[in-house]
């Protein structure tokens, strides 16, 4: 496995479906070629997820793991990320998981997401927002009015 296989398959710890490669987060991986320190690059989601720290100690771990115990996580704040960057892997996952995935923002503005959240599991554009706050900060709770059932849906940033 290489380095980058390693940092690649570290999912997200809120999202547990989704890797942090498919989320987009995965700037880079890097081995020095003097001393072979693997050196990995992510950019934060949401400003303050808490999961950032699990993210770098689990990419610390699967680096520790693929034989680089002395790998360095660094962080890069811009570009910011936006959720543009979850690959369509990662959409298709989301949705396969009961999660819809946030609406695709157009040169920075997000579109309008009562006209873009449709229902993981029916597919159902009738949606409404029940609370701001789902399961997690990065997520809002949502519930489909044609079959009823409640769902998250990752806010579009
Ligand atoms: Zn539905």
């Amino acid at each position: 496995m290489t380095p980058r296989e390693a940092a690649a398959s570290v999912v997200d710890p809120e999202i547990r479906v989704i890797t942090i490669d498919e989320l987009g987060i995965l700037r880079a991986v890097e081995e020095d070629p003097a001393t072979g320190r693997v050196v990995v690059t992510i950019t934060p989601t949401y400003t303050g997820c808490p999961a950032m720290d699990v993210i770098r100690a689990d990419i610390r771990r699967a680096l520790a793991a693929a034989g680089h115990p002395d790998a360095d996580v660094r962080t890069v704040y811009s570009p910011a990320w936006t959720t543009d960057w979850i690959s369509e892997t990662g959409r298709a996952k989301l949705t396969a998981a009961g999660i819809a995935p946030p609406a695709p923002t157009r040169a920075g503005k997000v579109v309008p997401l009562t006209l873009a959240v449709r229902c993981p599991r029916c597919g159902s554009p009738e949606t409404e927002e029940v609370s701001r706050f789902g399961s997690t900060a990065c997520k809002a709770l949502w519930r489909c009015r044609s079959c009823s059932e409640p769902f998250d849906h990752v806010k579009a940033l």
